[in-house]
């Protein structure tokens, strides 16, 4: 089975690489047969060939089962037609990616900063809402009228708030069967009382628990009480902020697995960005790409019903989790001392012998 490797920017090599091994040390124990392929994208791309995301390696992408994708420099690319092609929203839209799945966690030893333990998913919608730079078929959706005036459009359809609700019920079935819709409709009326009038009507159909919630106060409630929530499901950008302190309150960003899934392709990559103040240096925890991988080799058991992948995942779950529980085996971020390829080291070790 192909699997894409597509490194990035900043620390996206340095993780991407740690992936790979894991993959490796996974894919011999449980007898995966995985065809890993390497390509350039990102800033050493754009260098080389004109673009960051070079003609070609879409193709391969769709060639290929899965892609672990590396966290990308978007913020200093240069504009599109200067060969600045955000690849991660290129595949989002390309492929159809509409499900984010952002799982969240606390470990036993580990210390995290909220109120509660917290176990639970966030369900993004990956592919409309607040992000106006991929939110049209045509043109930006942001525009400034005359100078001093900006505005930003948001797109909710009734066909991605029922798609997105449907992949949180499905998950929810697999879990602990409770939905939260999270969304702002006392202000967006419009919007987000469509996204809620199709969440209600899907959520229906299923036998979960249905709840909602406002989006700020979702906010002070992973502080708080995040033991009370099982698969929160919400548009674009909600789903992007709150998986991202979702992440930190279990202990660090690093820590955020990411899949970005639809009904034929799916993208594992790391919740965080490219960290270009720690790139190069050992110093990037490998463990929120690796635990994406984990979600990619997941999705493809049940897509393929080949068990061997789900039980590659959960023994890379269980492997990572050991490591976290010590505070000799974690990296710098969350207060160890190993760096990102002493970390990969220590993995691998255990995906190959422990029981
Ligand atoms: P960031 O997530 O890259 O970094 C925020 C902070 O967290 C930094 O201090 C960084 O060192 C730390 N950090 C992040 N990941 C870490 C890891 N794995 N291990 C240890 N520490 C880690 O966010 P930013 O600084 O706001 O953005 C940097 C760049 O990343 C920008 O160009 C932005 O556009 C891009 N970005 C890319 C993606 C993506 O590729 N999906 C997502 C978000 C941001």
């Amino acid at each position: 089975m192909k699997l894409t490797l597509l490194p990035g920017d900043g620390i996206g090599p340095e993780i991407t690489q740690a992936t790979a091994q894991a993959l490796q040390a996974l894919a011999q124990r449980f007898a995966l047969g995985l065809d890993l392929e390497w390509h350039e994208i990102g800033l050493a791309a754009l260098e080389r060939s004109g673009s960051t995301l070079p003609p070609g390696v879409e193709a391969a992408v769709r060639a290929s089962e899965g892609v672990v994708l590396g966290p990308i420099s978007t913020a200093i690319y240069p504009p599109r037609e200067k060969g600045g092609i955000n690849v991660s929203a290129a595949l989002r839209i390309s492929l159809d990616l509409y499900a984010n799945l952002r799982p969240s966690r606390t470990r036993e030893a580990l210390p995290h900063y909220g109120r509660t333990e917290m176990d639970l998913v966030i369900v993004r919608e990956n592919t409309e809402g607040f992000y106006s730079d991929r939110n049209m078929a045509s043109g930006p959706g942001e525009l400034m009228p005359v100078p001093g005036v900006a505005l930003s459009l948001r797109k909710v359809t009734a066909e991605g708030s029922r798609r997105i609700v449907r992949a949180a019920c499905e998950l929810a079935l697999r879990r602990r069967r409770k939905v939260t819709a999270v969304h702002k409709a006392n202000v967006l009326k419009l919007t987000d009382g469509l996204f809620l009038e199709e969440a209600r009507r899907v959520a229906r159909e299923y036998e979960v628990e249905y709840e909602e919630q406002l989006v700020d106060s979702m906010a002070a409630l992973l502080v708080r009480q995040a033991d009370r929530y099982d698969v929160i499901v919400t548009t674009n950008m909600f789903g992007d902020i709150l998986s991202d302190e979702a992440a930190e309150l279990c202990g660090s960003l690093g820590l955020g697995g990411s899949l970005n899934a639809g009904d034929h392709h799916a993208v594992a990559q790391a919740a965080h960005g490219s960290a270009p103040d720690i790139a190069g240096q050992d110093r990037a925890n490998p463990v929120s790409l690796l635990l994406s991988a984990g979600q990619l080799l997941e999705w493809l058991g049940r897509k393929h019903s080949a068990p061997a992948f789900g039980e590659a995942a959960a023994h890379l779950e269980r492997q990572v989790d050991v490591l976290l529980a010590n505070s000799d085996t974690r990296t710098g971020d969350l207060g160890g001392p190993l760096g990102t390829r002493a970390f990969t080291e220590a993995l691998c070790l255990r995906l190959k012998e422990a029981p």
